[in-house]
């Protein structure tokens, strides 16, 4: 039996507790600060704190939060709900502006939204529940650090102290009803172009500029979408050292993108191939170095997860819509883990950028959502038990 109710979320509250939120400033490994105020919060409704040491891996402050809340009902399985507690670059000094009902920073700083919108929703959802005696199931919460850095805190997280199996991770450009249920593979790959250093003063014939040889390796590796759902960026280039020196050896590093672990074996293959091919016609050669980012991940559309959050958006009169992303998030690191996840779309646009803005209908429309799916995950759970 489910019970439909009208949730009487205070606008105002949302908003002005979101700016609270965002005007801590945390960039990747500073999240200090944010994590004792979320520590103080948490414990205020009667959450158990727990660190692990995941920071010592890059030098972080802190290292990841993990969070627990018995509920009313302790004996029902946890429900997981996660976030980074870093942004990408500093929020300090925000000057947030309300405009048209869609909040922006003064265009001097990023707004945070991502993910200051989630962390919002998640404490705004447990509050909510409290206050209007809800009953509930254990709730425990999440929250990486260094995430912005490539996934790094959930990939050193100790996982031996999460408790639960099942969550969800609001942390999607999509507005508040975008529900991915897939996840891509991704690896670094490194190519080294390696020719031979000499002087241009006192020994110029012996030269083998690289740079030469990496150009023709850069314009012979297939870039952008080479197929569907198959990404591949060379993003960074490094070499040289003094103006007199023929350069000896140039770094490029890329990575690829796919939906499955064949596609991204065969495109890494293709790009070695072609890297050693372009530098034939040269006396040179290529190191090819391949790192792993994350797996992808792939949760079944009717899985009890994505069931309840279509359930969640029905009752709020929210649209939604089922889909699958080329970027990554914490969702993937956390599956490969063997925690089960699916992301949700939580509407704030132009992410990493000073334009970065959410509106405030998608702020409160995903506390709504998480105050659903607690409820819901309770719901499913006690009628299991009953059957
Ligand atoms: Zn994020």
């Amino acid at each position: 039996m489910t019970t439909k109710l009208e949730l009487n979320i205070d606008t105002d509250q949302v908003v002005r507790n979101f700016l609270e939120w965002a005007k801590i400033d945390a960039p990747s490994t500073k999240e200090g600060f944010i994590a004792e105020q979320i520590e103080k919060k948490l414990q205020s409704l009667g959450f158990t704190i727990q660190y692990d040491e995941a920071h010592h891996h890059f030098d972080g402050e802190v290292g990841n939060m993990i969070a627990y809340w018995e509920g009313t009902m302790p004996d029902l399985p946890p429900l997981f709900l996660s976030t980074h507690m870093d942004t990408v670059l500093p929020t300090k000094g925000l000057k947030p502006i309300i405009r048209d009902d869609v909040i922006y920073s003064d265009g001097t700083t990023i707004l945070g939204a991502d993910d200051r919108a989630a962390l919002t929703a998640y404490i705004e959802a447990i509050e909510y529940i409290q206050q209007n005696n809800i009953p509930s199931g254990p709730i425990e919460l999440i929250l990486t650090v260094s995430e912005q850095q490539g996934l790094k805190g959930a990939r050193y997280l100790d996982y031996s102290k999460v408790q639960s199996k099942y969550g969800y991770i609001f942390d999607s450009d999509g507005d508040v009803g975008q529900i991915i249920t897939k996840g891509p593979f991704s690896s670094k790959f490194h190519i080294e172009v390696i020719g031979k250093a000499s002087h241009i003063g006192l020994n110029p014939k012996e030269g083998i500029n690289a740079f030469i040889v990496a150009a023709d390796v850069l314009k012979a590796v297939p870039q952008g979408e080479i197929k569907e759902n198959v990404l591949v960026n060379i993003g960074i280039i490094n070499g040289g050292d003094l103006s007199s020196i023929i350069p000896g050896s140039v770094n490029m590093i890329g990575e690829v993108r796919t939906f499955t672990q064949e596609d991204l074996n065969n495109t890494l293959d293709t790009i070695y191939l072609t890297a050693s091919k372009a530098t034939q016609s040269h006396t040179a050669s290529v190191n090819f170095t391949v790192e792993k980012k994350y797996i992808g991940f792939e949760i079944e559309k009717n899985h009890l997860l994505v069931e309840n959050a279509i359930e969640s958006f029905k009752d709020e009169n929210i649209s939604y819509y089922v889909c699958d992303t080329l970027g990554g998030a914490d969702t993937n690191t956390l599956n490969e883990n063997g925690l089960v996840c699916i992301t949700l779309g939580n509407g704030f646009k132009n992410l990493h950028t000073y334009q970065e803005h959410i509106s405030i209908e998608n702020l409160v429309n995903a506390v709504k959502t998480a105050v659903e799916l607690i409820i819901k995950w309770r719901e499913n759970h006690i009628e299991e038990s009953e059957e």
